[in-house]
């Protein structure tokens, strides 16, 4: 059993392992399987293999420059999504307490209280006044 253990690290030694990028394509797997089963398309099921077959190879690999650089562009892509996907999770989680708006100077995101009407507020980015219709 240890041996069979120190084989198993003496081959991760030195591997990349697993960052956000592996993540995302586990992400985009699972997403691709639900595809298969809801259209039942076999080019799902191959796309799958192939994001699955690429997130292991990336952790196992040793070039861990290229990797990086991978993972660098990966988050580049995916911090929009991911703040939009914040957003709405936000929006949906006040949505009896405030509404979400932004500024018109600087697009900004405000988290405004719930007060019927139009107001005017001021942007706490870039200090600019403007106004707001909140309806209820
Ligand atoms: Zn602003």
């Amino acid at each position: 059993m240890n041996s069979l253990r120190n084989k198993l690290r003496s081959f991760l030694w030195g591997r990349y392992g697993i960052d956000q990028l592996y993540y995302g394509l586990l992400g985009l797997y699972v997403v691709l399987l639900l595809l298969k089963m809801l259209l039942d398309l076999q080019v799902f099921s191959v796309l799958g293999s192939v994001v699955l077959l690429l997130a292991l190879l990336r952790a196992l690999s040793k070039n861990h420059a290229a990797r990086r650089k991978e993972n660098e562009v990966f988050l580049k892509l995916w911090a929009p999504i991911k703040t939009e996907m914040i957003l709405i999770r936000d929006r949906f989680r006040d949505r009896k307490d405030a509404r979400y708006r932004h500024c018109r100077h600087c697009r900004a995101i405000l988290r405004l209280p719930v007060k019927k009407g139009s107001h005017t507020v001021v942007c706490p980015k870039c200090h600019k006044r403007f106004s707001v219709h909140i309806v209820i």
